[in-house]
């Protein structure tokens, strides 16, 4: 029977609706998607043993049921037992508490089974208790049954048994029915890539006949999805880089002496660098689009604002954009205070100003004349527009989605873009979401920067945890005490931390503690904030709203309470709060449980400072989406591509995929047709010819 790829399987003789629905719970609609449903594992059924041959262990073996007893225990449990023979001999197999199973398993049907071979200790006689098995009735039983070569096992639904799914792989995997895909890389590629033919892949990974061409199907679909990810990443930035062009800017302007000459210290040298590179983009009409990269208290604040000091030099607006109000405060007030003097106007954008504060401050937005503006996403929203914004700094952008600059993009904005992040992305990570940008990467510390000394705390040692506290913040000291935030259970977090300052306040009866969680309306938000950043609040009860960018450089102590439920990058942020002023600095990690002391996590903040190492960590041990925390859309959905074991095929097929586009930017050439095809199935949202 000849399938087209587009035939919805529910139409297909032997499907139906029923099992057609079946399949769609495992994203099975049409004959294609089958193709790409790979197993999740395989059971070599190419040498099984004789039933005479068995040996004590898991074995697996095929025959034909001889006779069924059940049995049940006197306290009610069901126990089926089956004669299994075959020419060699007669053996007995066993099935505990499923007792549904007397329906299926009749004499004279065939059964592969698969479980322990073993003497049961009472009876003192051999048999097979079974954890797996399959039946087949009819012709072929053995072929049905994968005797004689390496099965495929699909991952399933209730109601749908593996067996089942087997049977249509047979069917829609055929080599008739792949005939009809058509490999997008021609002969010469596929040789000069090593690869695959897609078909053969697609087969061998269905139907894996040996070692050597399993791996090699396997690389090919790695392959595939890295090449089809970094074309569309390739195209990204010939887009990006074709589009309106931004204004080029004289740099540097007289702001730039200005702002530094106020600077109470100099920059690092690490900082001029970022600077001078940044200066460099500005100054070229293609529009800036790039990652500034630095861990924690490195100094990325001072080389944004120079960047967007260096549109108002050229009569023109930028913008900094942080990811919560508390950030865009604290921007907004450095700013202000930093800038005041130098004459700039400095205007503030979130989300909860009152109707008329916003009127008013939209209205100076608009009105004629350079300025900066902070803000917070609501500088996104679509009756946001800013006139002659030249230059836009993103701040901490992975707690936003990937997709802001095309947010501007769409609002008709094209100004030079800033991405700042502290978490530090590990190279194949990198590769794969940020591939389209240039990166910066501030690779120093200030001087006097103290790196927190940080300690795995059990119960039993908080009372001398809570003393020294006491001594540190009597010395004019402050500390940060944090509880988690549980995204399913607001309420919950809500009680911890304010069950913390109770406690707290107990404890510290002395000191002012002050309170800050999500919950709180944005002013009194705001008001804490100030307050702590005043020195007024001694102690602030926190939960991670405070994990990104906020700068008190008097705090040095850091509790960090049910530390386990935190992410290794959040962690390592958290403790990037402290030690920002020249004192010696404390972070302690409170587990939930004693269990927490062996916390392959926590021992990993102890037993490193760097950044990378514990994000590295992070993404082997949570993988992608943790790291860049749950907004992040837009990572991709790979079909087998792990970022870290095949690192080393991601950057094969990087080169592969860049240097296509280098030839043929909209790949408008006839032999380049079907990998346009495919990458518009894969990534809908891709550049396209004026
Ligand atoms: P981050 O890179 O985490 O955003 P910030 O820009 O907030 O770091 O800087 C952290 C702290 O270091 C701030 O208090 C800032 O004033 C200070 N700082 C920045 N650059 C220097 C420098 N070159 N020398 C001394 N202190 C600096
Ligand atoms: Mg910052």
């Amino acid at each position: 029977m000849l399938l087209a790829p587009s035939t919805e399987l529910q139409f297909i003789k032997g499907i139906g609706p029923h099992l057609g629905g079946l399949l769609a719970k495992l994203g099975l609609h049409r004959v294609s998607d089958f193709w790409f449903f790979f197993p999740r594992r395989y059971d070599d059924r190419r040498a099984l043993p004789s039933l005479n041959r068995l040996q004590a262990g898991p074995q697996s073996a095929v025959g034909i049921i001889q006779a069924v007893q059940d049995t049940p225990t006197k306290t009610g449990r069901s126990i089926i037992r089956a004669r299994i023979s075959d020419e060699t001999g007669t053996i007995e197999a066993i099935w505990f508490n499923q007792p549904f199973l007397k329906k299926s398993l009749k004499p004279g049907v065939w059964i592969w089974v698969h479980g322990k071979w073993e003497r049961n200790s009472f009876t003192q006689r051999w048999e097979l208790a079974v954890a797996e098995h399959e039946l087949a009735t009819g012709p072929d039983v053995r072929a049905q049954l994968g005797v004689g070569s390496v099965v495929p096992i699909y991952p399933s639904t209730p109601g749908l048994s593996v067996f089942r799914l087997r049977h249509l792989a047979t069917q829609l995997v055929s080599p008739e029915s792949l005939g009809a895909i058509h490999d997008p890389f021609g002969p010469d590629w596929l040789s000069s890539f090593s690869l695959m033919g897609i078909q053969d892949a697609i087969r061998h990974l269905h139907f894996p006949q040996d070692r050597e061409r399993y791996k090699q199907a396997k690389h090919r679909i790695i392959f595939d999805d890295f090449f089809y990810f970094q074309l569309s990443l390739a195209q990204n930035r010939v887009d990006w880089k074709k589009i309106p062009k931004a204004p080029p800017l004289r740099v540097p302007g007289p702001l730039h002496a200005a702002y530094l000459a106020a600077l109470p210290y100099t920059l690092t040298q690490a900082q001029q660098d970022a600077v001078t590179t940044i200066y460099q983009d500005l100054a070229k009409p293609t529009r800036m689009n790039r990652l500034l990269q630095g861990d924690v208290g490195c100094g990325k604040t001072d080389v944004c604002i120079l960047a967007v000091l260096a549109a108002v030099d050229n009569g023109l607006t930028g913008a900094i954009m942080a990811p919560t109000e508390i950030l865009a405060q604290q921007h907004y007030n450095r700013l202000t205070r930093q800038l005041g003097g130098l004459g700039v106007q400095v205007e503030l954008l979130k989300g909860s100003l009152t109707a008329k504060t916003r009127r008013l401050a939209m209205e100076r937005i608009l009105a004629p004349g350079p300025k900066i503006i902070v803000g917070t996403h609501a500088l996104l929203e679509s009756d946001v527009v800013i006139p002659d914004l030249a230059v836009v700094v993103i701040d901490e952008q992975h707690r936003f989605g990937v997709d802001q600059r095309h947010r501007l993009q769409e609002k008709g904005m094209f100004p030079h873009c800033l991405l700042m992040t502290a978490t530090p992305i590990p190279r194949s990570l990198m590769l794969t979401c940020f591939g389209d940008l240039d990166k910066t990467l501030i690779s120093e510390l200030p001087p006097g920067r103290i790196l927190a000394q940080t300690q795995l705390v059990a119960g039993s040692e908080l009372a001398d945890i809570y003393r020294f506290c006491r001594s540190e913040i009597s010395a004019g000291r402050q500390a940060y005490v944090v509880y988690p935030l549980v995204e399913e259970s607001a309420k919950l977090d809500l009680k911890s931390a304010e069950e913390g300052f109770e406690l707290l306040k107990g404890l510290f009866p002395e000191f002012r503690v002050g309170l800050l969680h999500g919950k709180m309306k944005a002013a009194q938000k705001a008001e804490v904030m100030a307050a702590f950043v005043a020195g007024d609040l001694h102690i602030l009860v926190s939960t991670t709203v405070i994990e990104v960018g906020v700068d008190v450089p008097n705090a040095s102590i850091m509790l960090i309470q049910h530390a386990e439920r935190f992410g290794l990058a959040q962690l390592h942020q958290l403790r990037g709060r402290i030690g920002r002023g020249g004192h010696a600095a404390y972070c302690y990690l409170v587990p939930s449980t004693r269990g927490g002391q062996y916390n392959p996590r926590l021992r990993a903040m102890v037993s490193t400072q760097d950044g990378f190492k514990l994000a590295e960590y992070d993404l082997a041990l949570r993988g992608p989406g943790d790291l860049l925390g749950k907004r992040q859309a837009g990572l991709p959905l790979f079909r087998l591509a792990d970022l870290i074991r095949d690192e080393a095929v991601l950057k094969q097929a990087r080169q592969a995929a860049f240097k296509v586009v280098e030839l043929d930017p909209h790949l408008q050439h006839p032999a380049h047709q079907r990998i346009l095809a495919e990458l518009l199935s894969r990534y809908s949202r891709v550049a396209q010819p004026n």
